[in-house]
């Protein structure tokens, strides 16, 4: 069965596209829980590794596992960057930087178009 993607989705997932920042709807979500691929529904990132970066997008400083994300080169933009793509479905979701925090120094810079979250359940219900 074919899920139809939303056109900013496609636009980011395969066409490598940036959402405007402070667009999203994770940029400064709280809520507990894992951060899935939007495509594919793989997990990708843990909120208890998103912190307030300040750029308008959703950062982490950690993957949910190693095998999360896949690792490209990006010359883009004539600048060298570290494209960051979901391990499973190969869509692409930002870029990783090297000034993040501890314990890590990573910065994940994700398009929240590409992530869906998935809240964690209450205790005790
Ligand atoms: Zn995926």
């Amino acid at each position: 069965m074919k899920k139809k993607l939303s056109p900013q989705l496609y636009k980011v997932a395969f066409e490598k596209g940036t959402e405007a920042p402070f667009s999203g709807e994770y940029v400064y979500s709280k809520d507990k829980g894992t951060y899935n691929c939007a495509v594919c529904g793989n997990p990708l990132f843990s909120s208890d590794t998103k912190f307030d970066s300040g750029t308008g997008w959703p950062s982490f400083f950690e993957p949910v596992s190693k095998d999360a994300v896949e690792y490209h080169e990006d010359n883009s933009l004539g600048m060298v960057r570290t494209e960051i793509t979901c391990g499973k479905c190969g869509s692409h979701l930002g870029h990783v930087f090297d000034d993040g925090p501890r314990p890590t120094g990573k910065r994940y810079c994700i398009n929240c178009v590409s992530l869906g979250l998935e809240k964690a359940k209450n205790k005790g219900r």
